[in-house]
C-alpha cells in the first residue's frame, strides 16, 4: 500500500488548486481527468484531478486525505482539460470555476448513487431504438454546394455559412451532420443554438432524420436528472449529435468531428456572468484543436466573422434565396410616424395590413422589445416618475398584476393611487410595452386570436413551448413579442411581420447597438414569407414604424443588404479603432458608494506597467446604480491579442493581491460598453 498525491482543482473564487493524499496501489492510480470528493473546508466538495504527483510541498500533518475517486466515470479527456485551460486562461479564471460548473449537479455531490443509477440506465440505452429516417428533400444546388463543402471538409475549417432568412440553413447543417456520421463511426456532433426555444424544434428535426442516433440535449432548463444523463450519454461518446445552448460548449465529447453554431451572431452566446465566455468564440479554439470543421451559420453575420471572412480566414458559403420555391423575401416598407399618427401604437397602414391578413386568414407578427405594460408611469402636474428607489432605472408598470416592477432588481410595489409627492391621483403610463399593445389589439380587434409571448407571459416551465405550439398549429391570428419571437422560427403561415419603436438603439452610446439592431431586424423580417403563399395569398410584407426613416440602418433592412452595411461599418470601426481591429477587456468595480468603486479602478489602472495597452479612464457604467450598488468600468485596449493577454495576466496577480474589498470582475471582449 503506497501513497500518491492528487492535485485537484476546486471551484473556489482564487486559483485554487490542492494536494490530496490518496491510498493506491500503482497498478490502480487515479487518472488525471477524474473526479474525486474531497474535504475542504468544513464541506466535502468533488474537483477535478489535474495531476497525479508522488511529492508535495504540503507538510504531511497539514495534507488531507481525498475521500473517494470516481473511478466509474471515464477520465475527461486530455483534449477537454485543455479546452478547460485555455478557456481558464483566456478569460482569467480560475480553472476549477471553468471545469466544474458544466458538469452534472449530481455529479458534483457526495454519494454517487445517481452516477451508478445513470451509467446503468445508458448501457441499457444503447443498444435500443430504430426506426425508418423521414427523407431528407433534395437540396437546391447552392445547399449542396453548402453541405458538401462542411461534409467534405477535413482539419480546422472553420465556414462562415452565410444565407439569407429562410435560405434552409438547417437542412445543410442537417445533411453535412448525415455525411460526417456516414464517415465516423463514432463520430460526435455538437450543435449550438442561441435560445432554448429552439431547440424542441430543430430537436423533432433531428430525430426525424436520425433515428437509428442518440441524441442528447444540454440547456439549463434540463431537470438534474436529465442533465446527468445527457451530458453522460456525449461524455461517454454514446450521444453521436449533442444540440445545447451555449453552456454546451464545454460538454465532454471525446469523438466530436464537427461543431455547427445557428445563428452565431446572437448575443446570447456570450455568458454575462462568473465566467464571460463567448461560446462561439470557444468554439472556434476547440475546432481548431481537434483539427475538425466549425461552422457559423447567420443572416448577419458577427462583424467579428464577417472580418475573419473577408480576410479569408474563414471560408464564406453563401445562400442567396430562400429554399423554397415561391418563397421571397418580404418587402420592408417604413412607415413614417411623423406621417402616420398612431393610436394604440400602431399606424393606419399597419392597421390595414393587419386587417388584410385577418380576412386572409394568415397570421400576422407584431416585434416590440419591451416587456410590461409601460416603460414608466408619471404625474403630469408635478413630473414624479416611477423611478427604482435601488437602480437608476424605472419602475416598469405591470397593469394586469397591478404592479410596478423593476426589470434589474425586480423590485416590486403596488402602483400608487395618488402621486408620492404631489398626491394627485391621475397618474399616467408612459411608453408602450407588449402588454398594453396586446390590449390595443384587443380593443381594434375584438374577434382576432391575439397572443403575446414575453418573459412575464412565458414564466411558467413550458409555457413557452405550449405557446409556441399554438402558433405554430395555426391557433393564433396575431403573435406579439419581445426578442424572444424573433429568433429562428419557421412560422409558416406568417406573412407579415410589425417592427414597433426600433428607434432607441440607434442612438445608444454602445456602439455595437447599430449591429445588433439591424441583425435583430432582419431576423425579425425573416419571419415572414417563408412558404410559398396559396392561391390568392398575400405577398409577404415587414412594416418599420419609425421617426428616422432616413437612417442609412433602415436603408439597409429595406433593401436586405447586409452585405453593404457590414462592409460601412466595419471600415467606420476600423478608422474608430474599434473591435475587431482592437481587442479589449472591460474591469468592473462595484460598491455602496460610486466613489470607492472608482477609486479602485484608478488605482488598479496604475498598478503596473503597461506598454503598448491604452488603460482608459475609470467611469461610472451607464446605467449606474443596480440593486444599491454603483457600478464603474475601466475600459483595457490593445491593438495586438497576444499583448493584452500578457497584460491581463499580470494585471490580476496585482489585483488580487490588492485584496480591495470592492467587488470587482473582469471580462475579456467585452460586448456591452
Ligand atoms: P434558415 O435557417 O436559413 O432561416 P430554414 O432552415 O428554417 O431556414 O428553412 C426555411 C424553410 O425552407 C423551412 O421550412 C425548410 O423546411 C424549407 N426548406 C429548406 N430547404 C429546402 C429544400 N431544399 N426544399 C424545400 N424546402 C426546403
Ligand atoms: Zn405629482
Ligand atoms: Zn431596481
Amino acid at each position: 500500500m503506497t501513497h500518491c498525491i492528487l492535485r485537484i482543482a476546486l471551484d473556489t473564487p482564487l486559483n485554487a488548486v490542492f494536494d490530496y493524499r490518496w491510498v493506491c496501489d500503482s497498478a490502480n492510480e487515479p487518472q488525471v481527468g477524474q473526479l474525486a470528493l474531497v474535504p475542504f473546508g468544513p464541506r466535502e466538495v468533488v474537483g477535478l484531478i489535474v495531476a497525479v504527483v508522488h511529492e508535495t510541498e504540503v507538510p504531511p500533518e497539514k495534507l488531507k486525505d481525498a475521500l473517494g475517486v470516481r473511478a466509474q466515470l471515464a477520465p475527461l479527456s486530455a483534449e477537454w482539460l485543455a479546452l478547460a485551460g485555455f478557456a481558464a486562461e483566456y478569460y482569467q479564471r480560475p480553472l476549477g470555476e471553468v471545469a466544474l460548473p458544466g458538469v452534472p449537479k449530481n455529479l458534483r455531490v457526495g454519494t454517487t448513487v445517481a452516477l451508478d443509477r445513470a451509467i446503468k440506465k445508458l448501457a441499457k440505452l444503447a443498444d435500443a431504438h430504430d426506426g425508418t429516417p423521414v427523407n431528407m428533400p433534395a437540396l437546391n444546388p447552392a445547399q449542396q454546394e453548402a453541405a458538401d463543402a462542411i461534409g467534405g471538409a477535413r482539419g480546422f475549417a472553420p465556414i462562415l455559412l452565410y444565407g439569407v432568412t429562410g435560405s434552409g440553413k438547417t437542412e445543410v447543417y442537417l445533411q453535412a451532420c448525415a455525411q460526417v456520421l456516414a464517415r465516423e463511426p463514432q463520430g460526435q456532433i455538437l450543435i449550438l443554438v442561441p435560445e432554448i426555444n429552439l431547440t424542441p424544434q430543430l430537436e423533432g428535426n433531428i430525430r426525424a432524420r436520425f433515428p437509428g442516433v442518440m441524441l442528447a440535449t444540454l440547456h439549463s432548463s434540463l431537470a438534474e436528472g436529465e442533465r446527468m444523463l445527457h451530458w453522460l450519454a456525449a461524455h461517454q461518446g454514446q450521444a453521436r449529435i449533442v444540440l445545447g445552448t451555449r453552456l454546451a460548449i464545454l460538454a465532454s465529447l471525446p469523438q466530436l468531428k464537427l461543431i455547427v453554431i445557428d445563428e452565431e451572431h446572437d448575443p446570447s452566446y456570450k455568458q454575462q456572468e462568473g465566467l464571460r465566455y463567448s461560446a462561439r468564440d470557444l468554439a472556434v479554439w476547440r475546432a481548431w484543436q481537434l483539427k475538425i470543421p466549425v461552422v457559423l451559420g447567420s443572416a448577419t453575420p458577427s462583424l467579428e466573422s464577417w472580418h475573419h471572412a473577408q480576410a479569408g480566414r474563414y471560408r464564406k458559403l453563401e445562400l442567396k434565396e430562400r429554399a423554397v420555391s415561391q418563397a421571397t423575401l418580404p418587402a420592408v416598407k417604413l412607415l413614417n410616424m411623423e406621417h402616420h399618427k398612431p393610436q394604440d401604437g400602431l399606424t393606419q397602414p399597419l392597421i390595414d395590413a393587419l386587417k388584410l391578413r385577418l380576412a386572409r386568414g394568415e397570421q400576422s407578427l407584431l416585434f416590440l422589445n419591451r416587456r410590461g405594460y409601460s416603460p414608466v408611469i408619471c404625474c403630469e402636474s408635478c413630473g414624479w416618475i416611477s423611478d427604482c428607489q435601488r437602480c437608476t432605472a424605472f419602475m416598469v408598470l405591470h397593469k394586469g398584476e397591478r404592479k410596478l416592477r423593476c426589470h434589474h432588481c425586480s423590485l416590486e410595489m403596488r402602483i400608487p393611487r395618488h402621486c408620492p409627492t404631489c398626491g394627485n391621483i391621475d397618474l399616467q403610463p408612459l411608453g408602450r410595452g407588449t402588454q398594453r399593445v396586446e390590449e390595443g389589439l384587443q380593443l381594434l380587434f375584438p374577434e382576432a386570436r391575439i397572443l403575446r409571448i414575453d418573459a412575464d407571459s412565458t414564466r411558467r416551465k413550458g409555457s413557452a413551448q405550449e405557446a409556441f405550439d399554438t402558433v405554430h398549429r395555426g391557433d393564433v391570428d396575431i403573435l406579439i413579442g419581445t426578442q424572444m419571437v424573433a429568433k429562428g422560427h419557421d412560422f409558416k403561415k406568417l406573412t407579415l411581420v410589425g417592427i414597433l419603436n426600433p428607434d432607441t438603439a440607434l442612438f445608444s452610446q454602445d456602439y455595437r447597438a447599430s449591429e445588433r439592431l439591424f441583425a435583430q431586424l432582419m431576423q425579425v423580417a425573416g419571419r415572414a414569407g417563408r412558404t410559398a403563399q396559396a392561391d390568392g395569398g398575400s405577398a409577404s410584407e415587414v412594416l418599420i414604424q419609425t421617426r428616422y426613416p432616413e437612417h442609412p440602418l433602415y436603408g439597409a433592412v429595406v433593401n436586405h443588404d447586409y452585405d453593404r452595411f457590414a462592409t460601412a461599418l466595419l471600415a467606420e470601426r476600423e478608422q474608430a479603432g474599434l473591435p475587431p481591429y482592437l481587442y479589449q477587456a472591460m474591469l468592473r468595480a462595484e460598491a455602496p458608494e460610486l466613489a470607492k468603486a472608482l477609486e479602485f479602478l484608478t488605482a488598479a489602472r496604475d498598478c503596473v506597467p503597461h506598454e503598448g495597452i491604452t488603460i482608459n479612464d475609470p467611469i461610472p457604467m451607464s446605467m449606474t446604480r443596480v440593486y444599491n450598488v454603483d457600478r464603474a468600468q475601466l475600459l483595457v485596449e490593445s491593438p495586438s491579442r497576444p499583448a493584452l493577454q500578457a497584460f491581463l495576466k499580470e494585471w490580476m496577480l496585482r489585483l488580487r493581491e490588492m485584496k480591495s474589498r470592492v467587488k470587482w470582475s473582469l471580462e475579456v471582449d467585452p460586448v456591452d460598453i
